[in-house]
């Protein structure tokens, strides 16, 4: 049986770069729905022995108006509530921002597993974000480089131990 697996976090830290990397196969998708559901992206991948049906959430990139934080939260709910787990990502690089605030609260206030992945991990240059990281109060960050495809032994085993 497939996991499902939900990508969530703010804008602009790897998301769909991991979507990609993961993603074998794209899913057609048949949407009818608008507003939320829009901004879902969905595809089927594998990880190590792992079949996984994903979820990228995204869209939000070009939004600039107030709504932007209320859109991002349901969908990101819809999302949590569709997955059997939820993969929170952050920019190592970045460290934690207060919007990672924002969603980790989301997150937790959810019973449900999370997996966190500090993203951009390639180099040293994540070493502080990571540290930050164990502040979110949701595990042990995954050091992972979705872009260099490192780190995925490491998530695989985070997967499978909260899956
Ligand atoms: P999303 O908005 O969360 O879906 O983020 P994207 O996947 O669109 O990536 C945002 C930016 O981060 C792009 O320029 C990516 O090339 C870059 N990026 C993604 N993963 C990595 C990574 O592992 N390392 C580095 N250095 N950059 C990355
Ligand atoms: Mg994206």
């Amino acid at each position: 049986m497939a996991l499902k697996l939900a990508i969530v976090g703010r804008p602009n830290v790897g998301k769909s770069t991991l979507f990609n990397r993961l993603a074998g196969q794209k899913l057609a998708i048949v949407d009818d729905q608008p507003g939320v559901t829009r901004d879902r992206r969905f595809g089927v991948g594998r990880l190590g022995d792992l079949d996984l049906e994903l979820i990228d959430t995204a869209g939000f990139e070009d939004v600039t108006d107030e709504s932007l934080e209320s859109r991002m939260r349901a969908q990101t709910e819809l999302a949590i509530d569709e997955a059997d787990v939820s993969l929170f990502v952050i920019d190592a690089r970045d460290g934690v921002t207060p919007l990672d605030e924002v969603f980790a609260e989301i997150l937790r206030k959810r019973d449900k597993p999370v997996v966190l992945a500090a993203n951009k991990a390639e180099g040293r240059a994540g070493d502080n974000g990571i540290l930050e990281a164990y502040g979110l109060g949701l595990g042990e960050p995954v050091p992972i480089s979705a872009e260099h495809g490192e780190g995925m032994a490491d998530l695989y085993a985070a997967l499978t131990a909260v899956g």
